[in-house]
């Protein structure tokens, strides 16, 4: 494979696109079908008045994406940042195609976004803006349209409150409107974990795909929010020793390890950052990338590994707890270095897993427990592993352009099925 570099490599949605082209011409995707799932399906973009504590008035712009809901309702989550942008969203939604066909579940791909940053927001405010949001992309949502979950910045509480502006439109609690929320609105047992857990059991196939042994196996990851922390937390339960872990701000580092039981409780009472945590040397997030590990586990953002400092990498096996955290010129760079590298849309998937669980719990009105919940998941991601690992076999490419691949072949199949309606 000869890919041509991209020009902007930071856009997501161009990073999107050029894996997307690549799996297409591996599969002889028909041409039609090639256009139709290059753009998304319907995009809007709002502009929020919210009423400020103080009284003055705010617009905030946010976006709801459908990338496609061929196979089901759109499903991906909302994210409150500063940097949330258009193209952005649209990259995001795709990928959230992508992962549900890679993992099989019968759900399309959408993503939401609003420009803000929620820290400087207090709880009024935050839960204003995301009710008039909410009520501003209520034509395109719904439990059979298209279902919203937490990301970057978002949590149980914001997904509370989207369900109940929601509801009160209908008159009627309506449960599986979005996914992610607090266990007594119908979340689901294991939901917060999923993703993290999800990332630990593709650690745990990739390991032993590459003969390497967990417990002569160290890591570092970046990140320690929902993802991260929980990623960290189920490599050790793996006897992976992990050296390095890190929140926005910076890392830490140990060679000989952490003490996770420490860093937990330190992350547990300090609002998730390590600031004030007296356990290893600091380091930066660029330096945590190219650490003498045998795992890397980004789980924070987007565009950190790229063409700069692909080549620097040591780690043989890379887990992407985030969306998008590998440009697509660093792919072969790494591709050429012999990195085995499981994609986003196969290593985080364990999220959308699990909030397709709890949409047919809220369905069914039928519970389970965190056992059920957790051996459902466990099942999908190893099943979807070994799909996609085969797929690379079959075709010789990198996991990634096989999960790629599998995700295309799998929603060009419902095209050809369903036609085209004219
Ligand atoms: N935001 C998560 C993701 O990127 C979860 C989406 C969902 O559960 O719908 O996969």
């Amino acid at each position: 494979m000869t890919p041509v570099p991209i020009q902007n490599e930071e856009n997501p949605f161009e990073a999107m696109l050029f894996r997307f082209d690549l799996a297409a011409e591996r599969l002889g995707l028909d041409p039609g079908l090639y256009q139709i799932l290059k753009v998304p399906d319907r995009e809007i973009t709002v502009s929020i008045p919210v009423q400020m504590d103080d009284g003055s008035l705010k617009v905030f712009t946010g976006y709801r994406v459908q990338h496609s809901i061929v196979r089901g309702p759109g499903k991906g989550g909302v994210r409150f940042a500063l940097s949330v942008n258009l193209d952005e969203v649209r990259a995001l939604a795709a990928w959230m195609t992508w992962k549900c066909a890679v993992v099989n579940v019968p759900f399309g791909g959408a993503k939401g976004g609003v420009v803000c940053d929620p820290a400087k927001l207090s709880m009024s405010e935050l839960e204003r803006l995301t009710r008039r949001y909410t009520a501003m992309i209520m034509d395109l949502i719904g439990p059979d349209r298209d279902v919203p979950a937490p990301d970057m910045n978002t949590n149980p509480r914001i997904m509370a409150w989207m369900m109940d502006t929601y509801s009160m439109h209908m008159r009627h609690a309506v449960f599986p409107i979005v996914t992610g929320k607090p266990l007594p609105l119908g979340g689901s047992h294991g939901r917060i974990q999923a993703t993290g857990y999800g990332v630990g059991l593709t650690t745990r196939e990739a390991l032993y795909r590459q003969g390497l042994d967990a417990k002569a196996c160290t890591a570092a990851v970046q990140g320690c929010g929902n993802v991260g922390s929980v990623a960290a937390e189920s490599l050790s339960h793996l006897g992976i020793k992990i050296v390095a872990i890190s929140d926005y701000q910076g890392g830490i580092y140990d060679p000989k390890g952490l003490d996770m039981t420490r860093v937990r409780a330190h992350l547990h009472n300090n609002h998730g950052l390590l600031e004030g945590l007296d356990e290893g040397e600091r380091i930066t997030n660029e330096e945590l990338i190219e650490l003498d590990v045998d795992v890397l586990v980004p789980a924070a953002t987007e565009n950190v590994i790229t063409s700069q400092n692909a080549g620097k990498v040591k780690a043989k096996v890379i887990v992407e707890g985030a969306n998008g955290p590998t440009t697509a010129n660093a792919d072969t760079i790494l591709e050429e270095k012999g990195v085995f590298v499981v994609p986003d849309i196969l290593a985080n998937a364990g999220g959308v897993t699990v909030s397709y669980f709890e949409w047919v719990q809220n369905r069914l009105g039928f519970y389970w427990d965190k056992r059920d919940v957790n051996s459902r998941l466990e099942k999908i991601m190893v099943t979807s592993f070994q799909e996609v690992c085969g797929m690379a076999d079959r075709h010789d490419v990198t996991p990634r352009i096989a999960a790629y691949m599998l995700a295309v072949e799998r929603v060009a199949e419902v095209h050809r099925l369903r036609g085209i309606y004219a």
